[in-house]
């Protein structure tokens, strides 16, 4: 079995590594047909990399210097001929394969660092407002000094040992007939592919080519950004000789908001009320992350219902680039009933007169039994604490108190 550094082509014509050359021409010719641009015009690109596929694995020499090297080995092998570089960004770097990770290819073929990520913490109130801030970042930049060379003209050699590459590659001998291929960093030159006369080295980098330099960015958090969101500077991570540096990426996290809960362009909060004003209407005020003082008002007449929701139209996040249109708010109730005891019997009475009247009791013919209805500690027992959490959350009473007749959305 071949040892084969890599598949990406034999994925694309939908064939393993060790095809043959009539396993191969079949798996094109049907690709080809099906994708071709004649019957099939948006798929162009994949098109080009089936003949590129193609072209290379029934190519023995080619094939040969794949299997054993990758992509790497075809580069070096291809001694750029023209339009070559075009198809190997489109398949080994840039837009399809870019996930592949540190062999990272720029759009011109040049190799692309790293990206950087840094998370960003912003509060509720940001996201609501945008905010700008400015970010202080070490990174490596081209020496001036040399001009990246990291030596006078000239002083820079290419390394024997490696030929340049940077890496050696050995070939051990697992068993007859099979091979491992191991890559090493190269010692003489640590990778770099290059050595440098101590003498001539430039005074500034110290043959390093980079050196640190402090750098500040400015970033706007527009309003309606979302947790998870990104922003990139373009080409500000690390410069290295070469090499078309990556992006810096700022992932946003979201801190916890003490009263607001966030769920896309809508807010979620709980305010809790006392039973009268869940009965007789109400009014509170509450700051909004823009500092605004609002008033909430629910006329008498109208009741809230244990646990349920209200919506406030428009007073929600603003949209991400159009941040006048706003999503929702809505308000959760949690209704405070009074202790045991908190009015004396006559009291209770009047009450009952004013409330609702109770259901009648049917009367019940035969033997009856009856029962206690007894308090108990919801924190114990999986039981009780599912029920507990069936009803509304913040209840301390036993969820009995809720009873029949609460018709409202528990979330
Ligand atoms: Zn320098
Ligand atoms: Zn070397």
């Amino acid at each position: 079995m071949a040892n084969v550094a890599d598949t990406k082509l034999y994925d694309i014509l939908g064939v393993p590594p060790g095809a043959t050359d009539n396993e191969l021409k079949k798996a094109y010719r049907k690709l080809a047909k099906e994708y071709h641009p004649d019957k099939n015009p948006n798929a162009g690109d994949k098109f080009k990399e089936i003949s590129f596929a193609y072209e290379v694995l029934s190519n023995p020499e080619k094939r040969e210097l794949y299997d054993r090297y990758g992509e790497q080995g075809l580069r070096e092998g291809s001694s750029g001929s023209s339009g070559m570089d075009d198809i190997f960004s489109h398949i080994f770097g840039g837009g399809l394969f870019s996930f592949m990770g540190s062999q990272n290819r720029s759009r011109n073929g040049r190799r692309r660092g790293e990206d950087m990520m840094h998370p960003l913490k912003v509060s509720l109130e940001d996201l609501y407002n945008g905010k700008t801030t400015k970010l202080q970042l070490s990174k490596n930049v081209l020496c001036s000094s040399c001009n990246g060379q990291g030596g006078k003209s000239g002083a820079v050699q290419k390394c024997s040992a490696c030929r340049g590459r940077g890496v050696r590659i050995m070939i051990r001998q697992l068993a007859p007939g099979m091979v491992q291929q191991m890559q090493s960093v190269c010692s003489d030159c640590n990778g770099e592919g290059e050595v440098i006369n101590e003498k001539d080295r430039c005074k500034k980098c110290e043959g390093k080519k980079v050196i640190k330099e402090v750098k500040i960015l400015e970033v706007h958090v527009d309003k309606g950004m979302k947790h998870g969101q990104r922003i990139t500077f373009t080409g500000e991570a690390d410069q290295a000789p070469g090499v078309e540096p990556g992006d810096i990426v700022l992932l946003l996290q979201e801190k916890e908001n003490e009263v607001f809960q966030r769920d896309g362009n809508d807010l979620h909060m709980t305010h809790k009320i006392g039973l009268v004003e869940a009965l007789c209407g109400f009014q509170f005020t509450f700051k909004h992350l823009d500092g605004r003082q609002i008033v909430v008002k629910y006329p008498p007449g109208k009741v809230i219902e244990p646990g349920c929701v209200r919506v406030v139209r428009g007073e929600g996040m603003p949209q991400y680039r159009n941040p006048f249109e706003k999503g929702d708010l809505y308000i959760k109730f949690d209704v405070q009933f009074p202790e045991n005891n908190w009015i004396s019997p006559d009291k209770l009475s009047e009450l009952e007169d004013l409330l609702p009247a109770r259901p009648e009791v049917p009367t019940i013919i035969g033997d009856t039994e009856e029962v206690d209805l007894q308090e108990f500690d919801t924190t114990r027992g999986s039981a009780g604490g599912q029920r507990r959490e069936a009803y509304n959350d913040s209840s301390d009473e036993e969820s009995t108190h809720h009873g029949p007749g609460v018709q409202c959305a528990h979330q």
